[in-house]
């Protein structure tokens, strides 16, 4: 069951499994259920991936990844206000309207370990004439204990494994644990695909958030691509094991980038009655969101999902997700 994943009041619930009044929603398709065993809501993925509209289209997949209660949703969210409005010139809209979409500022209350995905798939035009279709996923882990690590691995790798765009969401730096994470979950998801010459993943982002240290490196893209040069470099003298950290990532990703984003003030970060209104949130986090939105989502660098070389259509992942669960599942 999906229901209590996301806010009631927001989304008006009749039943458990049907949509009750035809708005797009978050549909949580990947379930990590408490003794550590993985559910996947085939039905609910069909739905999405099978409309008449998209099933044959080639799908563009975008994820989100990374621990719980650091600004996923939230982001997502305003990846979602992009979607929808990217025709207009304001695509951030009214300053005053609440922000809604993924369920974010959960208290602190545990959340469900899975994979949620937006139930609407947008059909984006990209230059060369061809209509994709793109696909927003947001993904939990707990990252908290020894047993949630394996389930927090299993989801960051199967997140890895059906996108062609991962976004690891980390908080303040890449610090070395977040760099040996990665590698423990992408090695969890080579391990389970077929073997070939080429990379096995597409483009990896690292977005970090409350980034405290503009003087050195400065906010966005071109300060996080030297920033991440610097983090990921390898030299001799480094110790063996930070030397494999930083190979083996390069190995998986055909595209490695960074960004990096200021503090979104104190209303965003400590206040339980802000609802996500622009207005109450710092004017540098909104300037680096209006640069970082675009250059995750528009049309031109919107990458096809590949596997193995080929070109995926939803139909095609939707395949590819239930033989990579079925692997997990053991
Ligand atoms: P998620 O669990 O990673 O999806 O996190 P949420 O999106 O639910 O956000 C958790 C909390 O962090 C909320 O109270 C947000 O207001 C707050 N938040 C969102 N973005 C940021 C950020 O960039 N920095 C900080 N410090 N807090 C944020
Ligand atoms: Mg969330």
């Amino acid at each position: 069951s999906w229901a209590g994943a996301f806010d009631k009041s927001v989304y008006d619930w009749s039943s458990e499994e049907e949509e009750c009044d035809g708005r797009a929603q978050p549909v949580q398709v990947l379930i990590v259920k408490d003794d550590h065993s993985f559910e996947l809501d085939e039905a609910a993925l069909s739905r999405i991936l099978l409309s008449e509209e998209t099933r044959e289209r080639e799908v563009v997949a975008i994820s989100v990844a990374g621990a719980f209660r650091k600004g996923k949703s939230f982001l997502l969210d305003f990846m979602l206000r992009y979607m929808y409005n990217q025709d207009f010139d304001d695509w951030l809209g009214d300053p005053e309207e609440p922000l809604t979409g993924f369920s974010w500022r959960g208290g602190s209350e545990r959340e469900t370990t899975g994979i949620q995905i937006w139930s609407e798939v947008f059909l984006v035009d990209k230059a060369d004439g061809q209509k994709v279709a793109v696909l927003l996923m947001d993904t939990q882990g707990t990252f908290d204990s020894q047993s949630t690590l394996r389930d927090s691995a299993t989801v960051f790798a199967l997140s890895t494994m059906i996108s062609s765009m991962q976004v690891y969401n980390i908080s303040q730096n890449v610090q070395e644990d977040d760099l040996q994470h990665l590698q423990l979950f992408t090695e969890y998801g080579r391990l389970a695909m077929e073997e070939t010459f080429l990379k096995p993943f597409q483009s990896l982002i690292f977005l970090v958030r409350d980034w405290s240290f503009p003087y050195e490196f400065p906010y966005g893209h071109e300060g996080g691509m030297k920033f991440l040069e610097k983090r990921l470099k390898i030299s001799e003298n480094q110790h063996e094991e930070l030397q494999n950290v930083r190979k083996h990532i390069h190995s998986c990703f055909t595209n490695i980038s960074c960004f990096l984003m200021p503090h979104p003030g104190l209303k965003v970060a400590t206040n339980p009655h802000f609802d996500g209104r622009l207005k109450e949130i710092d004017k540098e986090f909104i300037n680096n969101l209006k640069i970082l939105v675009p250059w995750l989502l528009s049309p031109q660098n919107l990458d096809v999902k590949e596997i193995n070389g080929n070109n995926i259509t939803c139909r095609g992942l939707l395949e590819y997700f239930k033989a990579y669960i079925k692997i997990y599942q053991g």
